[in-house]
């Protein structure tokens, strides 16, 4: 079943099992109902200030700044409950599921980021949450998982297949068709069928709404480039959606991870938007990873968010319309990004965000003179990651 809204070009749309055209129409409804409405505009409002720490700072990072010879300002996602920008899409959703009148939530996994976010805010509305995610990706993320007991999330081992992200989302679709009458799939970026790709965009628009307001007030002008990195986009297109109209530079840098080549099941890197061909992944039509007969590949990247195979369709298009630069870090670049910040700014930053410092560093002529870095997480979560790779 296909439907018109939600296509950006010939990207998006709604390529999904009969059953969940029902479910999808109601949540579309709901949420452009409530994104007006003002009982649920005062308790979002008041949810982001006082539970998830919003607005957060821009702050200038004068020794960054130094280095690259050019004036940087990086968006301080990082500070946000949880130590990324993905509680803002979290919370959104489970308060549309809350308002609508559902009692549960589902979600599914890879590392366990969106698994904690979704954790976080169900706890925090009182919604049963279950989180699907695949047994290998369990044994690799024994803290997430903890995590999400803690705040009393049920997770649920897939089995299935590679036993990892892909099999979880097959898994929570299943869930799904059968639950909607009383559970919301809450999906954690700007992938999947509509209406998810416009309303994951909208939640996540508070950041570039600020950084324009705060830009504005801190220079008295616009910047010329704005770095983000992308798994799925959902960050990048937050921060970009402030800025559309203007002059300014959009970058958005994937994993180049330890390389740009593919074999028959593997790609060594999560580079979609960069070398990926369009295809239908998780209900919508982007440029995703894929053989010559459209099995998805399996991705990778140092930073287990940017590990995704496909991308958000109204990014795709975005880097086709040539409004959006596409551009790619690989495992080092993102090293020495996470190394740099660390040393010069006292940040740690989340292996994503450190795509987009990296790809600063390696590439500062390119941003002007005025530049502002999203820095989507904090680096704790990625700690044993980087012990593993280098002794200080
Ligand atoms: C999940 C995650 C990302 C990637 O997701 P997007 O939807 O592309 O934003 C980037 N940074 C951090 C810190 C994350 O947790």
């Amino acid at each position: 079943m296909i439907v018109d809204r939600g296509r950006f070009g010939g990207y998006g749309g709604s390529f999904v099992p009969e059953t969940l055209v029902q479910p999808l129409a109601e949540l579309e409804e709901a949420y452009e109902r409530l994104k007006t409405d003002p009982d649920f505009k005062n308790i979002h409002e008041e949810l982001s200030r006082t539970y998830a720490g919003r607005p957060t700072p821009l702050y200038h990072a004068r020794s960054l700044s130094k280095k690259l010879g050019l004036k940087m300002y990086l968006k301080r996602e990082d500070l946000l409950h949880g130590g990324a920008h993905k509680l803002n899409n979290a919370l959104g959703q489970a308060l549309t599921a809350k308002m609508m009148g559902k009692t549960r939530l589902i979600a599914e996994t890879g590392a366990g980021q969106h698994g904690v976010a979704t954790a976080m805010a169900g706890a925090n509305l009182g919604l049963e949450t279950m989180v699907y995610m695949g047994e290998v990706d369990i044994r690799r993320q024994e803290m997430n998982v903890y995590r999400m007991k803690l705040m009393g999330t049920e997770v649920v081992p897939v089995y299935t297949g590679s036993r990892t992200l892909k099999d979880a989302i097959n898994e929570a679709l299943r869930d799904w068709t059968a639950s909607y009458e009383y559970t919301h799939y809450l999906l954690g970026s700007i992938a999947g069928p509509h209406p998810y790709p416009t309303m994951v965009k909208d939640l996540q628009s508070v950041i570039g709404t600020e950084t324009r307001d705060q830009i504005l007030k801190a220079e008295g002008r616009l910047p010329d480039s704005i770095v983000a990195c992308v798994g799925g986009g959902s960050n990048a297109m937050g921060i970009f959606s402030g800025f559309f109209q203007d002059e300014v530079n959009l970058i958005a840098v994937e994993a180049g991870g330890t390389g740009l080549t593919c074999t028959s099941k593997f790609a060594n890197h999560g580079a979609s938007l960069k070398v990926g061909e369009d295809g239908i992944l998780h209900g919508a039509l982007s440029k995703i990873l894929q053989d010559p007969y459209g099995q998805i590949l399996e991705s990778h990247s140092l930073a287990p968010g940017l590990d995704y195979p496909g991308v958000g369709p109204e990014l795709a298009r975005l880097v086709d319309l040539g409004r959006v630069r596409s551009e790619v870090a690989d495992d080092e670049v993102a090293m020495e990004g996470f190394r740099v910040l660390s040393r010069l700014e006292g940040i740690i930053p989340a292996l994503e965000s450190a795509h987009a410092v990296g790809y600063a560093l390696q590439d500062p002529e390119s941003l002007g003179d005025l530049a502002i870095i999203n820095l989507s997480g904090r680096g704790d979560k990625d700690l044993a990651t980087v012990m593993q790779r280098e002794a200080l």
